[in-house]
């Protein structure tokens, strides 16, 4: 993308409503608009972290080998009521009605709606088990909404629900999701803790917190290393750990979150498959959420300096900045910066070009806001010694590297 084309622009005012420091610099950098409370859009910057998170969690939901789908957000009310949940739920959920005056809502969690497909489409044991996955627009009619994408209404979740004919199945998935999201978590660089969760709204017994650890986290956590512990402070009931170990605390923002639901849903929506002895079993389920768009604003709030954004290279929307530094009539300057803008696009980078004729300082000031992981700096002082200069952000000090070694320098990266 060159900047010169790029119509959007950065904001040096810290916007009032904004309390974190996610929240503030989301919005100066542009990456999501408010268009009212708890509603933001995507702008092309933030789209493209946002599909970054979206296409990590994918890649490791294959690999498990769930199964994605894509549900309906509108969902009809009859279903809702078969669990209960259209009276239970609250105000968080957001109702509406079409032109015939028939109930709907909008879809805050999707476990009537896929337990409503299992039911209809499965009837043996030999199908079980399965998972199935999608990555889709919730809606949440929060009380508060505040920190931006952090605790918004309308958010992306990835949300599964597998199907078992046994406990001992659910919890060897049970497992092998946790397993994938320390991969996710992992690859999305964060300093993160699995912890021991209330199962709350959504029902069922067994449950784990992901929490993206951070002083400004809406969630207080327990844990005490000697005995590998950790549980979401909602949970622990005594002031020690079980074996009586002294607690700790920190501070967490709730990332990801995995169920055993048991037989909650199937028993009140009758899903059931023929067992290998020909009898009616009621299935028993898991169900393991991700708040992707969470993740971009716990991301910042990990990985941020007084000047900016500092996102890690798997999830930043560009790896590299080329920062043309133009003076009048300087025309080598942007022939040399689009050349090796050009050489970079074959090689696969995903690259900006400050091509723009603004002041070097404006352009320094916004590759670190954006929070871009490496400048390279083009200048007619650095072209005179066929050098340019490297500055990776978060990290003092810059590199001279000479023109022919800069594609060999990003390979061995
Ligand atoms: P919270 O306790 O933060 O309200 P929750 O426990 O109600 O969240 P879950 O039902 O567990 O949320 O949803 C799965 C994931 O969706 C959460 O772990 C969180 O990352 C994300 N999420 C939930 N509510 C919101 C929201 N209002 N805005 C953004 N992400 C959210
Ligand atoms: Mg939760």
């Amino acid at each position: 993308m060159k900047l010169s084309q790029y119509p959007l622009k950065t904001y040096k005012d810290t916007p009032a409503e904004a309390e974190l420091t996610s929240h503030r610099l989301m919005l100066r950098s542009g990456l999501i608009k408010k268009l009212a409370s708890g509603l933001f859009t995507w702008m092309p910057l933030g789209l493209k972290v946002l599909k970054k998170i979206e296409n990590i969690v994918r890649k490791e939901m294959d690999a498990t080998g769930a199964l994605e789908i894509l549900m309906p957000a509108i969902q009809p009310s009859n279903l809702w009521e078969e669990t209960g949940r259209w009276d239970e739920y609250g105000n968080l959920l957001l109702k509406m009605s079409d032109r015939h005056n028939r109930l709907f809502c909008f879809g805050p969690t999707h476990e009537e709606v896929i337990t409503d497909i299992v039911r209809g489409e499965l009837n043996t044991y030999k199908q079980l088990p399965v998972n199935f996955y999608q990555i889709q627009t919730k809606f949440r009619d929060e009380i508060r909404p505040r920190f931006g994408v952090m605790r918004a209404r309308d958010f992306l979740m990835k949300d599964s629900y597998s199907f078992h004919l046994d406990q001992s199945s659910l919890d060897e998935e049970y497992k092998k999701i946790g397993h994938a999201y320390d991969n996710i978590f992992m690859q999305l660089g964060l300093n993160y803790r699995k912890v021991r969760a209330d199962s709350g709204e959504i029902g069922g017994s067994t449950s784990h917190e992901y929490h993206v650890l951070a002083e400004s986290g809406e969630d207080k956590i327990g844990y005490c290393d000697e005995e590998d512990f950790a549980a979401n402070v909602e949970t622990i009931k005594g002031e020690t750990a079980p074996g009586g170990g002294e607690l700790s605390f920190a501070r967490g923002i709730e990332v990801g979150h995995i169920f055993q639901l048991g037989d909650k849903y199937s028993k009140s929506m009758k899903c059931s498959v023929l067992d290998s002895t020909g009898k009616s079993a009621n299935l028993m389920m898991g169900c393991y959420g991700i708040g992707i768009s969470r993740i971009v604003a716990a991301s910042i709030e990990q990985n941020h300096d007084k000047s900016g954004i500092i996102w890690p290279k798997e999830i930043a929307p560009f790896e590299i900045i080329i920062i043309a530094i133009t003076k009048k009539d300087d025309e080598i300057v942007l022939l040399k910066s689009n050349q090796i803008y050009n050489d970079f696009i074959k090689l696969g980078y995903e690259i900006a070009l400050d091509d723009r004729s603004e002041r070097a300082g404006v352009k320094f000031a916004e590759a670190e806001l954006i929070g871009i992981p490496f400048q390279i700096i083009v200048s007619e002082r650095g072209l005179k010694n066929n050098t340019i200069e490297l500055v990776e952000r978060g990290k003092d000090g810059n590199q001279d590297i000479s023109i022919d070694a800069i594609k060999s320098y990003f390979e061995n990266k």
